[in-house]
Formats: structure tokens, sequence, C-alpha cells
């Protein structure tokens, strides 16, 4: 049996009960994993006075593959994000977040099944900022042409490999011309070598109105950094929540698994965290390390409990634990 090295960020906040819950889950369908344990975050940057350790990106370079729990960033001021430098230093190009409707999580819409594929290097997120005069600060968007058609080529090559029939191109080019203007041109440029899948196109502000009215109207959305970052929360709200929505970060080389929301410090140490979104997650890296069966497993444990009326957490709510859902969770595997 193949041994997998996966590196184990635990986080902050709620990161260090969701991030045992995948232990505990991928542990109990027999998949045989190496958990190599590596620090990020906040408690990381007061022990290093670093919220990400070169030890930690050597680990992920050396595995290939993380589990990584939430890490907080100070709002205004303090460290730099540990999520952004991480996917910076292992250059992890695409972000993507499969949002699905859960059977049983009732909610407002149903059937939802949408891709969200989010540029994860540049953008606004270069964290180029600066004072201009006092009472001015400049932020700078970097768009670059090499980044905006790798993005693409990824949105459009995993529509093929997984069935899926649109790519919709998510933009505010009316107004940044240039930046949007280019990030456009190179999404258009991919679509025409890939006429199996269809493509078009919306401004950013009405993508959030059409995703209210009618989610299921869309299947890829292909978005710059930050785009895709606020589109993915709401996202998330169409479908049950934050709880709920896997990531994974991908590159060339290395792939980082993790759940689309933070570091919840109103919940942390409650036992109230759903570890769903961080399980959804350790599904996705479970196909990654060609462990479908283990992934498939996990996956009909949570709708078995979950659509049967099993236990869950207070935010879809329950009133289970954390450790209580997964118990009944690991009992459905
Ligand atoms: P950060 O600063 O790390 O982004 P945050 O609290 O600002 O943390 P999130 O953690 O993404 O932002 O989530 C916002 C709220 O959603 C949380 O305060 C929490 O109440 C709820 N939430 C997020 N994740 C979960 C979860 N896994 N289980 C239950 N509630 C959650």
């Amino acid at each position: 049996m193949t041994c997998h090295a996966v590196v184990l960020i635990p986080g902050d906040g709620i990161g260090p009960e969701v991030v045992e819950a995948v232990v505990r889950v991928v542990n109990a369908t027999g998949v045989a994993i190496d958990w190599r344990r590596a620090e990020a975050g906040a408690a990381a940057a007061a022990r290093n006075g670093t919220a990400l350790p070169e030890s930690t990106i050597d680990a992920v370079r050396a595995a290939g593959v993380a589990f990584k729990g939430p890490t907080a960033t100070p709002i205004g001021g303090g460290f730099a994000s540990a999520n952004v430098a991480l996917r910076r230093a292992l250059d992890l190009y695409a972000n993507l977040r499969p949002v699905r409707s859960q059977e049983g999580v009732p909610t407002r819409y149903q059937d939802v099944d949408l891709v969200v594929v989010r540029e994860n290097t540049e953008d606004l997120y270069s964290g180029i900022e600066h004072i201009v005069v006092p009472g001015v600060v400049e932020s700078l968007k970097i768009i670059t042409e090499r980044a905006s058609t790798r993005i693409a080529e990824f949105a459009f090559a995993y529509a093929e490999r997984e069935g899926r029939q649109r790519v919709t191109a998510v933009h505010k080019a009316n107004i940044m011309k240039m930046s949007d203007g280019l990030f456009l041109d190179c999404c258009r440029r991919v679509a025409r070598a890939h006429p199996a899948i269809a493509y078009d196109e919306i401004i950013v502000d009405a993508c959030c109105m059409r995703l209210v009215e009618n989610p299921r109207r869309f299947d890829v959305l292909l978005l710059e950094n930050l785009y895709g970052d606020i589109v993915s929360d709401l996202c998330a709200g169409l479908v049950g929540g934050l709880g709920l929505v896997p990531g994974a970060n991908l590159g060339d080389t290395c792939a980082v698994f993790e759940a689309v929301h933070g570091s919840a410090p109103d919940i942390a140490g409650k036992g109230a965290a759903n570890p769903t979104a961080c399980l959804r997650s350790a599904s996705l890296m479970l196909r990654h390390l060609r462990e479908p069966e283990a992934a498939l497993r996990i996956d009909r444990a949570i709708d078995r409990v979950l659509a049967g009326g099993g236990p869950r957490t207070p935010d879809l709510g329950g009133d289970a634990t954390t450790t209580r859902y997964v118990d009944a969770l690991i009992a459905a595997l």
C-alpha cells in the first residue's frame, strides 16, 4: 500500500479542531498517510516572527501536498497573510472551489452545482501599497498576460476533464479597461482553443445579482483573485454557508487543500466548528493522491449523515459538537 506524505498545517482559531477531524476521518478510510505537522498563521508569527516559516515552505515542497487549516491575518496592519505568502512561494496559481447544494441542508436554492476558479497569485493581492501624500494611498492591481492565460487554461482543462459545459469569465472591464481588458483578452484566446466548451462573460456586479437570482445558470466561473474571493463567499452562502465549501490551491508541482472559510475566532475552542468544508477539501486531496475510493466514501458518509437527518453542527441548525458529528461520519464510512 502506498503511504502518502502530507504536510498538515493546523492554523489558527477553529483550524486545529477541523484539521483534527480531517485526520480522524481520513485515517478511518484506511488510506496510509504520513502526516507531517508544520506551522503557519498567527500562532506561528508570535513564535517565529513570521506567519510562514521557511521550514513550512520546505516541508510542502518536499511532500508536494499539504492540508491546511485556516490561518488568521490581522486587519489593517501586522504581519502579511500566510495564505498569500504560501500561494506565492509555491506558485499555487489556481484556486478551485466547487460549490454544491447539500441534501439535508435546507437553503433557498436546490441543485446548485458550480465551480469557482480563482486566479491565486496577483491582482490587488500583490500587496503593493504606498502613501502617495498623507491622506492618499495607492494600491496596485497587477494583471499579467502570463497569469491570466495560465488560469484560463486551467479552467478550460478542468471543464473538459470534469464534463462541464460552460466557462464564464467574470470581470469589470467596462471600468478597468486595461487590466480586466487584458484578463478578458487572455480568456477569449484560450476559449477559442477549446471550442467544445461554451464561453461567455459577465460583469462582476451583474454576476452577483444573477447568482442570487438563479445560481443554476452558472457552471464554471473564471475570476481574477479579488473577485474570486468575494464571489466564493457569496456562492458559499447559496448552499448553506462557509462550513460546507471546500477548496484546493493547485500549482504545477504542489497542491495545498483547505476550506474556503477563515479561522472563525468567534467559535474557536467551543466545539461548534463545522468540519465539513475541510472534509470535502480532504476528499479533493484524496482524489489528487489517486485515492478516489476513499474520497468517495468520505463524500457519501457526509451525504448520508446530513441527508439522513443525522447530527449536525450549530451553523447548520443542529446542536452536535464537532466531535459528535465526526463520530457519526466515521460510523457512516
Ligand atoms: P478570518 O479573519 O480568519 O477570515 P473570520 O471569522 O473573519 O476569520 P470566517 O472564519 O471565514 O471569517 O467566517 C465568518 C463567520 O462564519 C465566522 O465568524 C463563523 O461564525 C462562521 N464560520 C466560518 N467557518 C465556519 C465553520 N467551519 N463552522 C461554523 N461556522 C463557521
